[in-house]
């Protein structure tokens, strides 16, 4: 053993004897992001007016596909006629879920239902979001990852698979992507908008979960709109585009939308209102009135950046120790870093760092199947741990990378 790995193992039994105790699994907001948004508590009380723009009682039945303003405000959020916007309950992976398991049992838009289908295909891009990849496990897709690097996802590889009618569709975060950071170029955005799959029933899940979710007042990232690339090439059907406040106001009661061309917006809105009479519509009208318009809701987000930004610092500052041995991604917004350490050694660090009490997302999570082929991805989220937790957390996983670097290397 040599002399600094003996180091390492010293410094990191001393951090495991303080028995200490962290999270940077889930990107959650953490209290003081919620308490940003406790406004929302005081928009109604019994005395307020509860009537929409369209003159109807949010308190009762309403229109199912959402309140006229609250589609107008995603509009604006994601630069999209509203016309084409329909609200979706408050989480958008519940959009998610229901369009893929209504094409198993309707088809798209009055295609084959896929669960007559012998085999439904679908592209993954890797790193990608764990919970994405196990609705497609759930629904027996085969999983087809996707490399990515810092313009996007493979498009080559994307051109080719579509050639194959079996595959359906593909996942995307194309802004401030879950897990590194990304977010895609206009090339890859053009290239995705220029898709002509053989299967009609190909659908891009455009997840825009952190389209405004930018770290760095000055440095954000822009995302191509993809909806207006679709239209130039007469391909908007091609695309549905999900989002939802949950990390703009309160995680579990936010309220969600989902965009598409009015060709689908009017096959999705057909199941609707049998499914339910409507979403909640006193949480849309309350929304909508705390957060106004896009102007505020950014204003509304740099309170978010304050917050969270030294905690990103603060990772990064902590990874920069490690890259002469890891790579690492600096993201310019949205809620995760993502490390890549030396191949074959991932799950070890990670299994270190639970030892000495700090919990990291599972080796092989943003992989379908759980299996990263390189054993070489760690996920971190910062949001959720108070600001000085970082620090000691950091020096777990900084040591753990080390101690695996080295031992492997042994
Ligand atoms: N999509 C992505 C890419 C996410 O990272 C998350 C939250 N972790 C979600 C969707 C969940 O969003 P919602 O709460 O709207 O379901």
């Amino acid at each position: 053993m040599t002399k600094e790995l003996n180091n390492l193992l010293e410094e990191y039994n001393e951090m495991k004897a303080l028995g200490l105790s962290f999270n940077l699994s889930r990107g959650k907001p953490n209290k003081e992001q919620l308490d940003l948004s406790n406004g929302l508590l005081d928009i109604f009380d019994s005395g307020s007016d509860f009537i929409d723009e369209a003159g109807l009682d949010v308190r009762n039945y309403g229109e199912p596909t959402g309140i006229k303003e609250a589609k107008e405000l995603f509009g604006a959020i994601l630069d999209v006629p509203s016309e084409n916007v329909i609200l979706w309950g408050n989480s958008s992976l519940h959009g998610i879920f229901e369009f893929i398991s209504r094409s198993y049992t309707h088809g798209v838009n009055g295609s084959t239902p896929w669960s007559k289908l012998d085999k439904v295909k679908w592209l993954c891009p890797v790193p990608g979001y764990d919970r994405h990849f196990k609705i497609s496990e759930y629904f027996g897709m085969e999983m087809i990852n996707i490399p990515m690097d810092e313009h996007g996802p493979d498009m080559y590889m994307i051109e080719q698979y579509v050639k194959d009618p079996s595959v359906k569709g593909i996942w995307c975060v194309p802004a401030y992507s879950n897990p590194t950071g990304i977010t895609y170029s206009d090339e890859v955005v053009r290239r995705f908008a220029r898709l002509k799959p053989a299967a009609k029933d190909f659908r891009i899940y455009w997840d825009c979960a952190y389209i405004v979710h930018h770290l760095y007042n000055g440095h954000n990232d822009k995302l191509l709109n993809l909806y207006k690339e679709l239209e130039k090439n007469h391909n908007e059907d091609l695309v549905y585009i999900f989002a939802s406040t949950s990390k703009i106001t309160f995680a579990g009661s936010g309220i969600a939308a989902v965009a598409a061309s009015p060709a689908n917006i009017k096959h999705i809105s057909l199941g609707l209102g049998m499914e339910t009479i409507c979403f909640d519509r006193l949480n849309q009208l309350r929304h909508v009135r705390f957060l106004k318009d896009l102007d505020n809701v950014n204003e509304h987000m740099k309170k978010h950046a304050d917050i969270i930004r030294p905690k990103f610092e603060t990772v990064l500052k902590w990874l920069d120790t490690v890259k002469d041995i890891a790579w690492f991604t600096k993201p310019n917004g949205g809620y995760f870093v993502s490390i890549f350490v030396k191949e074959g050694t991932a799950s070890k660090v990670i299994a270190r760092c639970k030892e000495c009490g700090l919990t990291l997302t599972d080796a092989g999570c943003a992989y379908p199947y759980h299996k990263d082929p390189y054993d070489s991805h760690i996920r971190l989220a910062p949001t959720y741990l108070e600001a000085n937790e970082i620090e000691p957390a950091m020096k777990i996983l900084t040591l753990a990378i080390k101690i695996e670097y080295e031992l492997s290397n042994d």
